[in-house]
């Protein structure tokens, strides 16, 4: 750029080059000038001195016989000289540099070679100054200097050479062609001295415009670094306020797509708890696992940006690496059963437990690196090992290996596997989803955690992903053991404060639903207040649940404030976040906060944080009871003797092939006072109770029960079997003293998940006898009717919510149709006698006898005359009595065409 500038100039820049040019040539010609007439100067006062001390040396007196005097000469010297001499040096002092001073200097300079020749009495050798005086003045550089000078040596020489030869030449008489030939060599003299000068000031000129440009390329360069800096420093604080508006509108984002799908796993997992038909439940399921695949692709894309802000914080808490692998390997389990994969790890007996570290992103890595396996592994085993590779007294490096037997991957992919956004299969035929993020963000997680992540695989074969990373120690007790007992949550009292409504919903439904005490308030001030009131009946609050982001005074400020104004003693601080940035782990660890849970929150995440937050073991997998499924193997499942309390002999039917299927023993009572014998005088694990019975209903029963409880001291565990989905009811059968329900219609992963949750709390049995094993779901099955007629796709979904067990779905058919005609006759016998309670109750019974075969039209009208006699609107009876007719004559038709029984 500089060089193209200087190679060819605008006009514009060479006329500032060649005017600078012009500037540093006078400077530097002024410069000589000055120099010179200084040396002149001096030059002057020395010879004129000089002078005088010839014109003493020479002839210092004059004699006139015997008198003598002072010659002429002395005299000559000392004024003539001073004459000569004084004004061009008055001038070189005080107008230097000036023209005048010049030509002064150049004249006096001459005479003063003419009065020196005249002192030396013409001697030649004194004619050698005029050249010598000739070449001093070239000094000037200036050749018009020359000019004055040599008039004067002209002139002088042709006036003296003719008046007065002796002064000239020290000889009375000269011939004219000496003064000719002396003039001709002061000329030759001047030739060369006049080039000289011209060239001298050519170079002068050269040397100028050489600076000039240096100068103006100098200048160039210079301001061209100081706009570039000036750009540079303007790119840097735009980067950086597009970076911090980057991370601004991450934790915006991130804050709004967590809010929404707060909403919607959370009404999901919500909705999954009510009673709903197959199709519904399979729906709502297919709603659930796509908000969850979609949560964890956001979560990807927010991780990775956050990491490649730099945005990330790794948490340092102590945990339990057995528990955090383990539950890691847990959450798996059910899909790799799925698959028929075995799933096993192994870590080091030499490894310690407990480790201070970040479990939360430990486990992120090993849930992509498994994940990964389970993805791409299609048979065989997926096995992870965690080995110590080095410790300190201070710390560890472990070494994890996810090991699989799956699709492996080719040579020349395996670097790139871990670049942002890489797979082996890119097309958009691809068998698998992902985001190519996965593998991105657990090497980029390992080298936060001092690690290295690599593959080794071979196509065909699997691969074994190998991670390093390094944890401190930690004392021991000073984490949560794996081994600690679950504590019970009901009764705990919440303090919940959340400013979105539909959050606060959902986290006082949950909490509910474990039975625990929750105070729901949407702002700071009323969490004070509720905390005041709770203090002022020393009643305080055992958990207090707290939305990060909120108007005005947000999580942080409220939990600030609590430290300050409240005893939080015993008392669990959590705080729920939608925003996740960065240092807010730190600032919870400052508040003593001790859990930090990012939204969307499922019942689950939510029950362990809980849990955990409270120094407590999980008691169930996470999201297997949202899942409807349990991890468990059946063959771990303790057997329970069950009592059955059930008016309705379908549903006693299903009650009692459910238990069987799921290995328990049951025995069934028609109410709730035959349940009351029983169980006086048989011993029972659990009871399931329906809540609506004739004689003695569920909440009576159960009520009747906990009272003979009070004497004995031991409790037995009773689950609700009710119809009502509603909250109400729901807080009524745990109010009753219940301790979990179940909805109707029943279905085997529901009623397996609430008696596995109630087994938990069940106290180890002494001498348990020993059952036969239970029959699995393939011996039942093979027990089947063989040569079934051919189903309608209304039957097999009737069969498929029985989990496709066909004989069951023929004997509650059988059942039903032998005693629907008796449900019949007392709905119609409430009708004709106008008896709304007993309308109630017999179309109530009837609906949870169809319930059984889905909720079609007949349910529907069965639901509908339930609702009219319990409203006493018996005036709507007559249109909805015809409706139930007509559903179900079909229902009735369809059941016997499927078992060819018809009803009498
Ligand atoms: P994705 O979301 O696509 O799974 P990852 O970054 O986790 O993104 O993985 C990148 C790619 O690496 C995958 O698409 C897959 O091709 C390959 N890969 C990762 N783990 C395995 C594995 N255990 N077996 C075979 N291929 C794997």
């Amino acid at each position: 750029m500089t060089s193209e500038l200087l190679d060819q100039p605008s006009l514009e820049v060479r006329r500032r080059i060649d005017a600078r040019a012009a500037e540093l040539f006078d400077a530097q010609r002024q410069a000589v000038y000055r120099r010179t007439d200084r040396m002149f100067a001096v030059l002057m006062i020395v010879q004129w001195m000089v002078g005088i001390g010839l014109a003493w040396w020479v002839s210092p007196h004059a004699w006139a016989g015997g008198d003598r005097w002072l010659h002429a000469h002395v005299w000559a010297a000392v004024f003539l000289g001073g004459a000569i001499s004084s004004l061009p040096v008055w001038l070189a002092i005080f107008r230097p540099g000036s023209a005048l001073t010049r030509y002064a200097i150049a004249v006096a300079q001459m005479l003063f070679s003419g009065l020196l020749i005249h002192l030396m009495g013409g001697r030649i050798e004194a004619h050698f100054h005029v050249f010598g005086s000739l070449a001093f003045l070239a000094c000037y550089r200036d050749w018009k200097v020359l000019v004055p000078a040599t008039l004067v040596v002209v002139i002088d020489h042709f006036v003296r050479g003719a008046f007065f030869p002796f002064s000239l030449y020290g000889v009375l008489g000269a011939p004219l062609w000496r003064t000719f030939e002396h003039a001709g060599w002061v000329l030759f003299e001047d030739v060369f001295l006049v080039i000289a000068s011209l060239q001298s000031v050519r170079e002068m000129k050269l040397l100028s415009l050489r600076q000039a440009e240096v100068e103006t390329a100098h200048l160039y360069v210079e301001s061209e670094v100081q706009r570039r800096t000036e750009e540079l420093l303007a790119a840097r604080a735009a980067a950086e306020q597009a970076s911090r508006a980057k991370s601004e509108f991450l934790a915006n984002m991130s804050h709004e797509i967590r809010t929404p799908m707060n909403g919607i796993i959370g009404m999901t997992d919500l909705l999954l708890d009510t009673e709903l038909s197959k199709a519904q439940r399979d729906d709502l399921e297919t709603v659930r696992d796509s908000a969850r695949s979609l949560m964890t692709v956001i979560k990807d894309v927010l991780d990775f940006s956050k990491i490649e802000a730099g945005k990330l914080d790794l948490d340092s808490v102590p945990f339990s690496l057995e528990r955090c692998v383990g539950d890691t390997m847990k959450s798996f389990a059910l899909a790799a059963h799925k698959k028929g994969l075995e799933l096993a790890y192994h870590v080091g007996t030499d490894v310690a437990d407990g480790l201070t570290g970040d479990p939360g992103r430990l486990r992120q890595v090993l849930t992509n690196l498994i994940g990964n396996s389970l993805k791409f592994t299609d048979k065989g085993e997926i096995v992870l090992d965690v080995v110590l590779e080095s410790a300190s007294p201070e710390a560890v490096r472990l070494h994890f290996i996810v090991g699989d037997t799956g699709v492996g991957i080719p040579a020349d992919k395996q670097q790139l596997i871990f670049e942002a956004f890489a797979q082996v299969d890119s097309s958009t035929t691809r068998k698998h989803a992902g985001t190519g993020l996965g593998l991105a963000i657990t090497a980029q997680l390992v080298a936060m955690m001092k690690g290295k992540v690599h593959v080794e695989s071979e196509p065909g074969q699997g691969s074994r992903f190998h991670f390093t990373a390094e944890f401190r120690r930690c004392e021991e007790g000073a984490y949560p053991s794996p081994g600690a007992e679950p504590r019970e949550l009901s009764g705990l009292s919440v303090l919940v404060v959340d400013d979105n409504a539909t959050n606060r919903r959902i986290l006082e439904q949950m909490l509910s639903n474990w039975k625990m005490r929750p105070t729901v308030v949407a702002d700071a001030a009323e969490a004070v207040a509720a905390m005041d009131r709770a203090a002022a009946a020393n009643a305080p609050f055992s958990l207090v649940v707290l939305d990060s982001q909120m108007p005005e005074v947000d999580g942080f400020m409220l939990a600030e404030r609590m430290n300050r104004d409240f005893d939080l003693n015993g008392v669990t601080i959590m705080m729920l976040t939608s925003a996740d940035r960065q240092g807010d782990i730190e600032r919870c660890r400052e508040l003593g906060i001790q859990r930090y849970l990012t939204k969307p929150i499922t019942q689950s995440h939510l029950f362990d944080s809980i849990q955990s937050a409270l120094g407590m073991r999980r008691s169930r997998e996470p999201d297997a009871a949202a899942a409807g499924a349990d991890a468990k193997p059946r063959s771990e499942r303790r057997p329970l003797r069950v009592l059955v309390a059930e008016d309705n002999v379908v549903n006693q039917k299903l009650v009692q092939r459910l238990l069987t299927k799921l290995g328990h023993s049951a025995r069934v009572t028609a109410n709730g006072a035959e349940a009351l014998e029983a169980r006086r005088s048989e011993p029972f694990d659990l009871i399931l109770m329906d809540v609506q019975m004739p004689v003695l209903d569920g909440f009576e029963a159960t009520a009747a029960i906990r009272a003979e409880e009070r004497t004995t001291g031991r409790h037995i565990p009773i689950i609700a079997l009710t119809a009502h989905a509603m909250k109400g009811d729901r807080e009524a059968c745990l109010a009753a003293g219940m301790d979990g329900y179940v909805t109707k219609p029943l279905e085997m992963e529901r009623l397996q998940a609430a008696l596995d949750e109630a087994a938990l709390a069940l106290p180890p049995r002494e001498n348990v006898e020993e059952r036969p094993a239970p029959a699995d779901d393939a011996s039942i099955k093979s027990e089947s009717i063989p040569s079934s007629p051919a189903f309608d796709d209304e039957l097999r979904a009737m069969i498929a919510a029985l989990d496709d067990d066909e004989e069951l779905f023929r004997e509650l058919a059988e059942t039903f149709l032998e005693a629907c005609p008796g449900w019949i006759g007392d709905i119609r016998a409430a009708l004709d006698a106008g008896d709304a309670r007993g309308l109630d109750r017999s179309a109530h019974t009837l609906k949870g006898a169809v319930g059984n075969f889905g909720r079609g039209p007949a349910y529907e009208a069965a639901r509908r005359l339930e609702e009219i006699g319990r409203e006493d609107r018996l005036d709507e009876s007559v249109a909805a009595w015809d409706e139930l007719d007509r559903a179900l004559s079909a229902l009735i038709h369809k059941l016997e065409s499927a078992t060819e029984v018809s009803v009498s």
